[in-house]
């Protein structure tokens, strides 16, 4: 399919439908940390980059195929909210089946009242807000020139004001440049003013744009996750990561995640090792046959080893 990938398990959601609604990489922002490659121009016009009813038929026909789904999350190979239209598809989704649908957004648009409207019958919405100032805003998320701080915060205030549903606003922690003190204090007080109902606390697990994009040491992680809880309930990173324990099939789920985006091989093995407490060999035979199918290959960035798509 072109557009319909998984489902893929995460604990945030469950065994997640990804719908994917962009030619690679549209985007507004050009993050230090994007696993998708650099932004080498910011797209800014709203489209309809593929027609609605083909996006649809493939939904349809996931849906039709039996395999466990919790939630149908558009995504995009850029920033999602970029289609325009998206609210018909989240409309016309809601009449084919009672699966709640999640947007994940940069939020970077939601200053506009057509984007705003396009989510209100969005189940779930995942914006980022991954800074609590200018400078760090422009550092991290490198936006299109005019995408500054304040409209991305005023944004995604007068978002939650019109918004019912779940708002969780996801945080990418990255070590030695938002992960101080000042920077988090900072990040809390910005979420504080947005009010949504969960934080969502990342870290960098996958091969980013800039090689110098570091995770940050344990201590941090614990410090990000105290300060932030204190605004609302929060998925914590480690807690919160790849879950493969309800995959039917082992093998598929893995092999789905991996062709989607590179996979760190601590978190892929802990995932597994998850599913077979009991078979402390288990785990490693499921890798082995993975990289038997010769679709992977093994890479290496900042001293961690990572399993991706092999290239044709
Ligand atoms: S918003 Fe997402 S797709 Fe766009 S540059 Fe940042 S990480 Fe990449």
């Amino acid at each position: 399919m072109k557009h319909v990938f998984g489902p893929v398990s995460s604990k945030r959601l469950g065994q997640s439908l990804g719908v994917d609604l962009l030619p690679p990489k549209s985007c507004t922002w050009n993050c230090i940390y994007c696993q998708l490659g650099r932004t080498r121009a910011y797209t800014l016009e709203r489209k309809e980059f593929y027609p609605p009813e083909d996006i649809l038929l493939e939904i349809q026909e996931a849906l039709h195929s039996g395999a466990r789904i919790d939630w149908i999350t558009f995504v995009g190979s850029g920033e999602t909210m970029l289609y325009q239209g998206i609210g018909r598809l989240i409309d016309e989704v809601k009449k084919m089946t009672d699966i709640p649908v999640a947007v994940i957004t940069n939020g970077s648009l939601f200053s506009l009242p057509e984007v705003r409207s396009e989510l209100l019958h969005a189940d779930a919405v995942l914006p980022s807000l991954n800074a609590g100032s200018e400078e760090l805003h422009q550092r991290i998320s490198r936006p299109a020139p005019g995408f500054t701080f304040s409209l991305h915060l005023e944004g995604l205030r007068q978002f939650r004001r019109e918004y019912s549903g779940r708002l969780w606003v996801e945080v990418m922690l990255l070590g030695g440049v938002n992960d101080s003190d000042e920077a988090l204090q900072d990040i809390a007080s910005a979420l504080r003013s947005i009010n949504p109902d969960m934080v969502h606390l990342v870290i960098p697990t996958r091969p980013s744009t800039e090689k110098d994009v570091l995770l940050p040491d344990e201590e941090r992680i614990e410090r990000a996750a105290a300060i932030l809880a204190e605004v609302a309930p929060l998925v914590h990173p480690v807690k919160g990561s790849m879950d493969l324990t309800r995959s039917a099939d082992l093998l598929e789920a893995v092999t789905a995640i991996t062709l989607r985006h590179p996979v760190q091989q601590r978190e892929l093995l802990s995932a597994l090792e998850a599913c077979f407490p009991d078979l402390p060999d288990k785990a490693a035979e499921t890798l082995s046959a993975m990289f038997a199918t010769g679709r992977f290959s093994l890479i290496e960035q900042g001293g961690e080893p990572y399993w991706t798509k092999r290239e044709a």
